[in-house]
């Protein structure tokens, strides 16, 4: 829990750290160590009895990493975090956890292109079944829930479509059947939504776009409940082992301590850049949270503010999309997110080219979309850049 009811600008610099500990440091020390000594044999067999606290190897726990889980749980208002090797290291080890054959996984329709990797995988090889929902109304979601629903996995805003699912509606429904609810915070971050708040019971997290924001981590973050985090510590993660390395949770814990400051230029930046694409004519839809064209959706509660990433379509091909992608000029083509470079990506082919081609045009991803993340640029100049580039097709 977040100590001292902090705000989360203060909470993202100090909370899990106290520099007492570590001879007044002021940043947390990297243990860059694979195992943890014992003064004595005895010592040893109580560790492992878990009879006394203290390390025993890096894939069991490490100083390090504890900073950065005990953080982000204080974000989230978790009871307990644990830190990845990547986002679909922590994807998975939640997934698995919770399942066991013949088990059925709801989901939101629309999901990031691996989790749908992992889904398939997990009806062939161990008949765990999976449906889509949209989510967007009561009757949607219960009517998908049976017997063996194991647990709902929802992304909201949906990747790439930016659609939003309302999280309280969801969590209220599972509650009645006892079913938990994990939501992907990846693209909201715990500085513009809170699922946990609203009734969800895990949150997931790809570290690797916002939280570390710098484009030089690849890791992941879950937070939730402490007795099935203990579970998936001592399970998926001690045993299938997708840890996250010394080095990496502190560049994580070093990214964190700017994620609001951040995030609020990355809104800044995508809510004027969805507003200057809404009227020009070479663009047929955009979409972003709370955008002229999706305002019908009252989702104020939920979310802060827009975030940082937003879709567009163009009225043209497939063609005239990789037109505009080829002459930007200081926009990244690439996939990923959340870092201060603006990137740029075409979803049909890049991020979500393994989701058959009519599952992936009722998710709404056209060959005319485009996804952009907004960096923390002056806007002015990523709009130059894309007017520009508009221009040749
Ligand atoms: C990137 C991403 C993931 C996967 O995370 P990795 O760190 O690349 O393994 C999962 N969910 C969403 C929404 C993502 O954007």
């Amino acid at each position: 829990m977040k100590k001292d009811n902090q705000h989360i600008e203060t909470a993202v610099i100090h909370q899990g750290y106290d520099a007492k500990d570590m001879l007044g440091s002021l940043t947390p020390p990297i243990f860059q160590t694979s195992t943890f000594t014992f003064a004595t044999a005895e010592q040893g067999e109580r560790r492992f009895a878990g009879e006394e606290e203290g390390y025993i190897y890096s894939r069991l726990g490490n100083p390090t990493v504890k900073i950065l889980e005990e953080r982000m749980a204080s974000l989230e208002q978790a009871e307990r975090g644990l830190a990845f090797a990547s986002g679909m290291a922590a994807v998975s080890s939640v997934l698995i956890a919770l399942t066991k054959a013949n088990d059925h996984i709801l989901c939101s329709s629309g999901l990031y292109g691996c989790t749908y990797g992992l889904l398939t995988m997990l009806q062939e090889k161990y008949q765990i079944s999976h449906d889509f929902s949209l989510m967007d109304t009561e009757e949607s979601i219960r009517e998908k829930i049976k017997p063996e629903t194991a647990c709902i996995y929802v992304e909201t805003p949906i990747n790439p479509t930016i659609r939003l699912i309302n999280l309280k509606m969801v969590a209220d429904i599972a509650k009645e059947y006892n079913i938990p609810v994990v939501v992907d915070n990846t693209f909201s971050t715990p500085y513009l939504q809170r699922p946990l708040e609203l009734g969800c019971d895990i949150v997931v997290h790809s570290a690797t776009k916002y939280i570390g924001g710098h484009g030089d981590v690849i890791a992941g973050l879950v937070v939730g409940k402490k007795a099935f985090l203990d579970s998936v510590s001592m399970t998926t993660q001690k045993d299938i082992g997708g840890i996250i390395s010394p080095f990496d949770a502190w560049l994580l814990l070093r990214g964190m301590k700017t994620l609001p400051i951040r995030m609020d230029r990355h809104c800044d930046n995508a809510e004027k850049i969805a507003s200057m694409l809404e009227n020009h004519p070479k663009i047929s839809a955009v979409y972003y949270p709370f955008s002229a064209q999706m305002k019908e959706q009252h989702f104020d509660k939920q979310m802060r503010r827009g975030g940082g990433v937003l879709s567009f379509e163009i009225n043209g091909s497939k063609k005239d999309a990789q037109t505009l992608l080829n002459h930007l000029t200081f926009i990244k083509i690439a996939v990923s997110l959340g870092d201060a470079e603006t990137l740029i990506e075409h979803p049909a082919t890049m991020t979500h080219a393994v989701i058959p081609e009519n599952t992936r045009m009722e998710m709404g991803i056209t060959d005319q979309l485009i996804r952009l993340s907004a960096g923390l640029e002056a806007w002015e100049d990523i709009w130059y850049d894309l007017e520009q580039a508009l221009s040749k097709i």
